[in-house]
């Protein structure tokens, strides 16, 4: 199946960045939010991370212009009926993105592939309350997406291997690599990368370390660019925290128990950066530890 046109459902962090790699790499995108603040917030924000790979010589200014008119945007979201890949970017919440399949269901051509980019949620409960669970499956980009090289593409139990394919060829047509995964709870990269994250947290908790020493252990001892404790504040807490939970919930296993001291930072709103505190505050000229 050759894959043309692309709906972004939810203009957000994730939703943006989809819509810029898409349209670089030739898809015509329509992007919807019910905000239109939000999806003029995003070409704006699209246009001036395009803008910057101009001034690093990544893409030329005739292909940031050609891109730039290929991403359409509409507060309709049955307006993506036509698309031939569908990717769901909205808010991680399940009644949510429940919400938008079923409003969008009857407007879709039959051969119309449904994709998800949720960071946790069951792929298969997704697709089956829709009409196509052979045509449903997990596309899920890493932040930022302009940046990240990887894109898990996860399988629901119904899912087709056309529809795997087809998705398969769309990550490669990005430039991207794809990860295949099975759909259990968190996938590959957070079902490994967050208990390390709760890890250094209970770390952290029972004093065996500091934020600067845990963080810098992780960088010096094991290579890693960014220590597990600012990687969480670049990430989200609640976000960490949430996935901590999926796995827990999911797994019914006591080694996914999300540390208590994570708890006590989202119950804070110490979120991370996005909140200008977690392990470090970020209010100041150089993040300071706050533990
Ligand atoms: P975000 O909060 O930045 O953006 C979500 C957008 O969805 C908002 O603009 C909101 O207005 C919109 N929205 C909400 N309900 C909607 C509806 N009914 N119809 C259309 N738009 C709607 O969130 P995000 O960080 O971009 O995350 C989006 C998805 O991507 C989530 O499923 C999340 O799990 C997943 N994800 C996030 C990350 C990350 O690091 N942030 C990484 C991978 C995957």
């Amino acid at each position: 199946m050759d894959i043309k046109t692309v709906g972004i459902v939810g203009a957000g962090q994730m939703g943006n960045g989809i819509a810029h790699v898409m349209a670089l790499a030739g898809y015509d995108v329509t992007m919807t939010d019910i905000s239109e603040d939000a999806l003029q917030a995003a070409i704006k924000l699209i246009d001036s991370n395009m803008e910057r790979q101009v001034s690093r010589d990544k893409i030329t200014a005739e292909a940031k212009a050609d891109a730039m008119a290929r991403i359409a945007t509409t507060v309709t979201l049955t307006d993506l009926g036509p698309s031939d890949l569908i990717i769901e970017a909205a808010t991680e919440r399940e009644t949510v993105k429940q919400a938008i399949f079923e409003d969008l269901l009857p407007h879709l051509k039959p051969h119309t592939i449904l994709t998800s980019n949720t960071s946790s949620i069951s792929i298969t409960r997704l697709a089956s309350r829709t009409d196509r669970p052979e045509k449903f499956m997990g596309f899920h980009f890493m932040n930022p997406v302009p940046v990240m090289q990887l894109v898990e593409l996860i399988r629901g139990i119904a899912t087709d291997s056309e529809t795997y394919d087809a998705c398969k060829q769309v990550v490669d047509k990005l430039g991207k690599t794809a990860a295949s995964a099975e759909d259990f709870p968190a996938f590959i990269v957070n079902r490994i990368l967050m208990p390390m994250i709760n890890e250094a947290v209970y770390t952290l908790y029972e004093g065996v370390g500091n934020v600067q020493s845990i963080d810098s252990s992780m960088k010096l001892g094991a290579n890693h660019p960014m220590g597990p404790l600012e990687l969480a504040d670049f990430i989200g807490l609640d976000t960490c925290l949430a996935i901590m939970n999926v796995l827990h919930d999911g797994l019914a296993d006591t080694k996914y128990r999300p540390c208590p001291l994570l708890t006590k930072y989202v119950e804070a709103g110490w979120l991370g950066r996005k909140t200008q505190r977690g392990f470090y505050d970020y209010r100041g000229e150089t993040p300071v530890p706050t533990r």
